[in-house]
């Protein structure tokens, strides 16, 4: 079944609001199996929604609608479908009442005229209560064809469809839709699809997607069935194929959970602690990991030291060895980790020192350049990179590859 969504409003053509009505409704028409092609904005006006409404519903099967129900002159969505598809307006006595009672209810007490207007709806439509307005949403059908109208406020038409309208697209579905998620980071895009490759050749049923994050990869397995049950069972083979091929790459399959969460899940699991030794990310690493609840847990304190002053003082890094190699080396980083441990008692630390640019790269460290260490139980890992982007950029990718390595130093430790 195809599906197509039309936002009305003459404040989204002129950027004055996010569209984020059409963001809903797709993740959510995805979820139901739908399939969708386009997707279109029109402004409140009678003969280019009209024209839209009808090129919408020789196309698709089920075209929803949102914005333009209330009860100003410029609202005409109701109007143009009926006319387009050839119902007359009549007088709805249960949403008249509705409207007196929600008057009754609010701080107005007395109903503007205009009103009224909301309780006239096309002969025959379907009526969907608003428990968080007056305008009601519709549903029209003709010759095999659906319009769902929803009023344009997200607070409005959220609740209505979720309650009203996906059930009703759901009866209309014989099939269920679930999918899987596979997160994975240390591996790029390219690398990942390569290993799955003939996977992703040969599918159908589930159908496997993959999608690039800024240092992640996230893989999307989807299934069609009858039911639930079923549909898990399609799943089930294909996901446990991915995860052995992609190894400990994998670091969540749940919809939800962010690389940091699973870190403190695994230091959780552990019971360990762990400290940062920042240089270039200048806190955002420990905002990462501080962002999951429990954090506290297993984080007590993180250090920024952005200056060689703040390395030798507060990580005890050794002055030859800012001297010899740099700020920004191997040999520091690995320093900075050894001596976060030390300095906070905790049991592993992760360090960051990078160019996060724009000035200051040779030729020998160019802007980008990002050295990340971690010292857990007297075990020293040490990678580099060299991030492409701007200063923001690059201190956010140096930030996932730390949580990554850090997860990593700990799956070695401990299995
Ligand atoms: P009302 O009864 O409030 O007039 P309506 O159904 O007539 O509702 P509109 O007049 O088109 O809807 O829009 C009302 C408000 O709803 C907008 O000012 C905006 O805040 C919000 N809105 C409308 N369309 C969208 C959209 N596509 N995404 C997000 N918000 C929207
Ligand atoms: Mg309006």
């Amino acid at each position: 079944m195809v599906v197509e969504l039309i936002s009305v409003g003459t404040e989204l053509l002129l950027g004055n609001i996010v569209n984020t009505n059409t963001q809903f409704l797709a993740e959510k028409c995805a979820l139901l199996g739908l399939s969708m092609y386009y997707q279109t904005v029109v402004g409140d006006n009678h003969d280019r929604l009209a024209q839209t409404v009808r090129t919408a519903l020789e196309r698709s099967d089920v075209v929803i609608l949102t914005g333009g129900l209330g009860p100003t002159e410029d609202d005409m969505t109701k109007e143009v479908c009926a006319e387009v598809m050839g119902y007359p307006m009549e007088e709805d006595p249960h949403t008249r009442e509705r409207i007196e009672e929600y008057f009754r209810n609010s701080a107005y007490k007395v109903i503007p005229d205009n009103n009224w207007k909301q309780a006239q709806v096309p002969a025959g439509a379907r009526v969907l209560d608003n428990d968080n307005g007056t305008a009601p949403g519709l549903i029209l059908e003709k010759d095999g064809k659906i319009a769902v109208l929803l009023p344009g406020p997200p607070v409005e038409m959220k609740p209505m469809f979720i309650n009203q309208v996906y059930p009703y697209l759901q009866s209309l579905q014989p099939e269920v839709i679930r999918s899987q998620m596979i997160k994975i980071c240390g591996i790029g895009e390219s690398a990942v699809e390569e290993k799955l490759l003939d996977l992703i050749d040969g599918q159908t049923n589930p159908t496997i997607a993959t999608y690039a994050k800024t240092g992640e990869v996230h893989v999307r397995v989807t299934a069609k069935a009858a039911d639930e049950e079923a549909a898990r069972k399609i799943m089930k083979p294909v996901v446990k194929e991915i995860r052995r091929r992609l190894g400990d790459f994998v670091y969540s399959t749940k919809e939800n959970e962010t690389l940091e969460m699973a870190v403190v899940k695994l230091l959780e699991k552990y019971e360990l602690t762990a400290t940062t030794a920042e240089s270039c990310t200048g806190g955002l690493l420990a905002g990462r990991l501080v962002n999951v609840p429990g954090a506290s847990e297993i984080f007590r304190e993180g250090l920024i030291t952005y200056s060689n002053k703040a390395k030798r003082k507060y990580l005890d890094v050794s002055k030859s060895t800012l001297k010899k190699y740099g700020a920004v080396s191997e040999q520091t980083a690995k320093e900075m980790a050894a001596g976060g441990v030390f300095a906070t008692d905790s049991d592993v630390c992760v360090a960051v020192t990078g160019l996060a640019g724009p000035d200051g790269g040779t030729e020998e460290k160019p802007v980008g350049l990002v050295y990340i260490a971690t010292y857990l139980k007297g075990s020293v890992k040490v990678e580099s990179y060299h991030f492409k982007g701007d200063r923001a950029k690059i201190r956010e990718q140096a930030v996932v590859k730390a949580l990554d390595l850090l997860r990593r130093s700990i799956l070695d430790n401990y299995r």
